[in-house]
C-alpha cells in the first residue's frame, strides 16, 4: 500500500469558494483520494485533533477558527504522501511559503492557512482515523 496522509480543507478554505480549485491542485499533484467527507467540527473534535497544541498560546483561537464553519477531511494516498502533500501545501505561514504552493495562492495568514497536512506517517494514522473508518476507505 502506499502512504496516506490526512489533510483538511478549513474553513477560510470554503468561505472563500475554493474548495473545488484546492482539490483540483491535490489530484493534478498525484494524490489519490480514498475518503471526502464535509462537516462542521465539534469544539469536543476540534480540541481532540488540535491536542499536540494545547499549550500553545494560539490554542484557543485556533479551535474558534477550526470550528467556525464546515470543514472537508481528505484522506490521501500517494507514494510518500506527508512529505509530498506538505510540500504542496507549503510552510505554515503563507508569507514564507514557497510559490506555487496552495497557501501561497490562497491563505492569508499564519492561522488561516486554509489547509492542514499531517506531519509525520505515524500522525497521520492517528488523524485519519479522527475522521473515517477503514470501511470508508476506497
Ligand atoms: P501546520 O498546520 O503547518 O502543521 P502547526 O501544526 O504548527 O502548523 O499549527 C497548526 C495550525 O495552528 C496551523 O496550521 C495554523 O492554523 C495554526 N497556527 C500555527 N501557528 C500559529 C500562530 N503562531 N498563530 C496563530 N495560529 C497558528
Ligand atoms: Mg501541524
Amino acid at each position: 500500500m502506499k502512504e496516506r496522509t490526512l489533510a483538511i480543507l478549513k474553513p477560510d478554505c470554503l468561505e472563500k469558494r475554493v474548495q473545488g480549485k484546492v482539490i483540483q491542485h491535490i489530484i493534478d499533484a498525484g494524490f489519490g483520494i480514498k475518503g471526502m467527507r464535509l462537516l462542521s467540527l465539534s469544539e469536543d473534535s476540534a480540541k481532540k485533533f488540535y491536542a499536540v497544541h494545547k499549550e500553545r498560546p494560539f490554542y484557543v483561537e485556533l479551535v474558534a477558527y477550526m470550528t467556525s464553519g464546515p470543514v472537508i477531511p481528505l484522506c490521501l494516498e500517494k507514494d510518500n504522501a506527508v512529505a509530498d502533500f506538505r510540500k504542496l501545501i507549503g510552510a505554515t505561514n503563507p508569507a514564507n511559503a514557497e510559490e506555487g504552493t496552495i497557501r501561497k495562492m490562497y491563505a492569508d495568514s499564519i492561522e488561516r492557512n486554509i489547509v492542514h497536512g499531517s506531519d509525520s506517517p505515524e500522525n497521520a494514522k492517528n488523524e485519519i482515523s479522527h475522521f473515517f473508518k477503514d470501511s470508508d476507505l476506497v
